[in-house]
Formats: C-alpha cells, sequence, structure tokens
C-alpha cells in the first residue's frame, strides 16, 4: 500500500493518479478539509483567497480538469487580465508583453534596450551557486533586474533575487544559456505554449474539494506523527480523534511542508531531517480591501501590479481580483489584494496587524487616487508562506535517490517547482514512476 502523507494539491495529485493506475493507496490529512494552503472565505458577499489566487493553465492541466470533474466550475481570467503592471517612479506601468514589445515599448531605457539586443551575442558562462540577481545583472544589466526580475521574484516566490539560486529558481534559463549561447534566443527558440489563467466559481478551494471528491480513500483529521522502519517498509502512527492508529505501507509519498517532514523522518534519516530544517519559508500576509468602485479614480485594466523593492513601496504589490474575475465582489465595489512580507520585506510583516491594514490603505488610496476610505478590510497571516529555492533547496537533491530506493518519494513544492501546476504535474510523475517501479 501507498501511504500519501498531506491532502494539499501535490498528494491529491498523486493519489488522483495512483487510483487511476488502480494502486492500492491511502491519503491521509491531518486538517478537517484538503487543499493545504489552498485556502477561500466567503463572507459580506466577497470570494477572499488566503493563499493562491489563480491556477495558470496548460492543456495538460485542462485535461486533468476534465478528468476529475473539476473543469464544471471553472471560471477563466478576463482578456484585461493579460495586462500586467509595474510601479516606477510615482505611476504604474503597463509590462511590455512580448520581447518585440520590450524593445519598442518605453518601459525600459534605450541602455537596456540595448544589452537586451548585445545579450543575444554574449559569451554564455557557467557559474555554479549562481544567484537571480547575479545572473540577470551579468546577462541584462541592473534596470531590468530591478524592474523586471525583482518584482515577478517578489510576486511568485515571495524571494530575494540575490539569494536564490539561477539553477533551481529558473533552470530553464540556465540551460537556454549554455544550449543557445543566450537566454533571449532561447525563450525566441521555445516559446511558450499558450496558458490561461483560471480561478473558480466558488473561489480556488473548489479546486481540491472538487478533486478530494473523486477519490476513494482520503481520510480527515488524520496527523502522521511518527514513521518507523517495519519488516517490509514502514509503520505509521497516525493521530485520529479517537486516538493513534498504526498503520503498514511498503511505500511513503511525502508532501507536507519541510519543517513536518523533518520532524516525521528524523529517526530514520538525521541528516535530510536536518536538511529540510534549513529550508527558509518567510512570513508574509494577505491584506483584502474593498473600496466602492464610484470612489476609485483609476482604471483597474489587467490583472494588477508588482512593486519592485527599489521603489519602496509597503506592500509587495496588488491583484485586482474584481478585475480578473467575475463574481468576486458586488458589481459596484472593487476589491484588491495586496502582499506585504516576504524575503525583502520582514520588517514590515512583524507590524501588528492595523499598522499592516492602515499602510495598505495608504498605499491603495494614493496609487489608485481614491476618494474614500474603504468599505470593508481584512488580514490574514501566512506564518511559513512560502519556501525559498536557494542553496538549501539544492542540498536535498543528495538524499532523493537514496530515499527513492528505500520506497520513499516527496512530491511537494520544495522540490522542483511552487505552481499548482507544477504540483499537479509533480504528482502525475510521481505516480507513474511508483506504477511502473511497482509493475515490475
Ligand atoms: C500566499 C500564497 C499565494 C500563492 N499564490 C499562488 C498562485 O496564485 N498560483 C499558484 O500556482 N501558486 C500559488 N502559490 C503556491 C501554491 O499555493 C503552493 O505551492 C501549493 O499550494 C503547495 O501545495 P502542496 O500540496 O505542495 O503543499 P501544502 O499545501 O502545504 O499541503 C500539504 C498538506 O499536508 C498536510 N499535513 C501537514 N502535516 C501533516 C501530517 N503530519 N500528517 C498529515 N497531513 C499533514 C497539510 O495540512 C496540508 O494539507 C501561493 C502560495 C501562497 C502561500
Amino acid at each position: 500500500m501507498v501511504l500519501i502523507i498531506g491532502a494539499g494539491i501535490s498528494g491529491l495529485s498523486a493519489a488522483w493518479h495512483l487510483q487511476k493506475h488502480g494502486m492500492d493507496y491511502l491519503l491521509v490529512e491531518a486538517n478537517d478539509k484538503p487543499g493545504g494552503y489552498i485556502k477561500t472565505i466567503q463572507t459580506e458577499g466577497y470570494v477572499l483567497e488566503l493563499g493562491p489566487n489563480s491556477i495558470l493553465c496548460d492543456q495538460e492541466i485542462l485535461d486533468f480538469f476534465k478528468d476529475t470533474k473539476c473543469d464544471q466550475q471553472l471560471v477563466e481570467a478576463k482578456p484585461v487580465s493579460k495586462a500586467r503592471y509595474i510601479y516606477r517612479k510615482g505611476a504604474y506601468r503597463k509590462l511590455p508583453d512580448n520581447p518585440a514589445s520590450l524593445l519598442f515599448s518605453g518601459f525600459f531605457s534605450f541602455s537596456s534596450k540595448l544589452k537586451i539586443l548585445a545579450e543575444l551575442f554574449k559569451k554564455p558562462e557557467n557559474i555554479p551557486g549562481e544567484t537571480l540577481d547575479a545572473f540577470f545583472n551579468r546577462r541584462l544589466g541592473k534596470e531590468i533586474s530591478d524592474y523586471a526580475l525583482n518584482p515577478f521574484v517578489q510576486g511568485v516566490y515571495a524571494g530575494n533575487p540575490s539569494r536564490l539560486l539561477v539553477e533551481t529558481t529558473f533552470p530553464v534559463l540556465k540551460e537556454y544559456e549554455s544550449k543557445y549561447g543566450s537566454i533571449i534566443k532561447g525563450l525566441i527558440k521555445n516559446k511558450p505554449g499558450r496558458k490561461k489563467s483560471f480561478n473558480f466559481k466558488n473561489g480556488m478551494q473548489e479546486l481540491p474539494s472538487a478533486i478530494a471528491a473523486q477519490l476513494k480513500n482520503i481520510q480527515y483529521s488524520a496527523r502522521v506523527n511518527r514513521i518507523v522502519k517495519s519488516e517490509n517498509g514502514y509503520e505509521v502512527s497516525i493521530q485520529e480523534p479517537a486516538g493513534v492508529r498504526k498503520i503498514k505501507a511498503n511505500t511513503l509519498v511525502i508532501t507536507t511542508p519541510p519543517f513536518v517532514a523533518a520532524e516525521l523522518l528524523s529517526g530514520l534519516y538525521p541528516q535530510l531531517a536536518q536538511a529540510l530544517k534549513r529550508i527558509e519559508y518567510p512570513a508574509m500576509c494577505a491584506v483584502h480591501t474593498v473600496f466602492n468602485k464610484s470612489d476609485v479614480e483609476a482604471e483597474l485594466n489587467g490583472f494588477g501590479v508588482l512593486n519592485p523593492y527599489i521603489e519602496n513601496q509597503f506592500s509587495s504589490g496588488c491583484i485586482w481580483n474584481s478585475s480578473i474575475f467575475s463574481a468576486r465582489c458586488p458589481a459596484d465595489k472593487v476589491l484588491f489584494t495586496n502582499f506585504v512580507g516576504g524575503s525583502l520585506h520582514q520588517d514590515k510583516i512583524k507590524l501588528p496587524d492595523d499598522e499592516i491594514l492602515k499602510n495598505v490603505k495608504k498605499e491603495l488610496i494614493k496609487n489608485f487616487q481614491i476618494r474614500k476610505e474603504p468599505v470593508f478590510q481584512k488580514i490574514y497571516r501566512i506564518e511559513k508562506a512560502i519556501p525559498q529555492y536557494n542553496l538549501k533547496v539544492k542540498t536535498l537533491n543528495d538524499f532523493l535517490p537514496n530515499l527513492e530506493k528505500n520506497s520513499i518519494f516527496f512530491s511537494a513544492n520544495y522540490i522542483n517547482g511552487v505552481s499548482l501546476s507544477d504540483c499537479i504535474k509533480k504528482g502525475k510523475r510521481l505516480a507513474d514512476k511508483i506504477f511502473k517501479l511497482q509493475s515490475r
């Protein structure tokens, strides 16, 4: 039997694909519902996302939705949300959305445009352990690093580009440099397929709920608290409301955050447990703010805005939820979600709630020319938000082959990709691998 620990998106995907292969599995989840970091609350007519706000889908993910019947509640992002904005010198400016408009729009200076052209002919280098910041500075210069890389990395990873590694965060860019001699050439030759952003009718929480509804063997309020080696695999202790239950499994799939995995594996693999404990997870918070539409002067025609660190704003940026998806709030209101904290802003996350709310409100009112106070505001704190793909994550890879020989597998957001789509795809690949290994 394969025991999957944790029913976030990674565990749900692994379980669904093992079920499709007809394998014997059990998915156990400590909480009383599935989803992990995916959480939505509905209050006062607003749909508030406490974790992910959307999922970027290619055909493989859309097929998975169809398979698991998630497609019935899917809501596609409005076309206007293709526009993304970056804060620069007191105004929000539209980010060029393709390499050609990068050269012809006024977003970057003439000198940076020359650097983009020069990148095509720049000698490739292989610098082990190079950070994202160093890589971008070397290939494209400081302005592009400050105004494109920095806000993007804050928006996706809540991260600090001078700590994250290019080889673990964006391995494809390193591959383009070595294969084509240039990342621009690589991007042109491997034009990414069309992807679209989606949410669900009642919010992102519908995604894990819909997948879980298709699973035959899922158990909630079941917290794994100990794993020991047994004759043909592992004996796992699970804390349930009625007491501790011990079950036997020949294969384990671990999807819990690394600080939990470290506790579970400390007896079997003390060095791996130390490596898992060292993975950094900065704190952040989501602040939801609602204004009357008639009070907002700025046109919110886009997905949202990102604030480069160099521009010294309070939040890392905000999502314009009511511009992207329909029915996020009543039609006469607008809903913003700001993110505060992450690796670069740990000082701000330490402020009390009312200070954070006040600062976000001030930033929104100033930057979007809003005439009156918000009609609603709420903060949601996440103590450990997003794993940082720095040197500490890289060391995990050294342990994985030996673990796999002993039938312990990881499918988690701190290895090979943090996005929901990555987690779904990794779940499938792992289920296929286990099926193949056990069919021999
Ligand atoms: C604020 C925020 C915004 C984000 N925005 C986006 C976005 O817009 N788009 C996107 O694609 N991605 C986004 N992400 C990233 C994405 O949400 C996560 O990477 C993903 O949800 C992680 O899923 P997971 O299943 O790997 O882990 P988790 O969600 O952490 O799931 C692990 C599960 O294990 C359970 N568990 C823990 N301990 C035990 C135990 N001892 N026994 C049993 N079960 C246990 C937990 O309760 C949890 O359900 C965002 C993340 C955050 C925090």
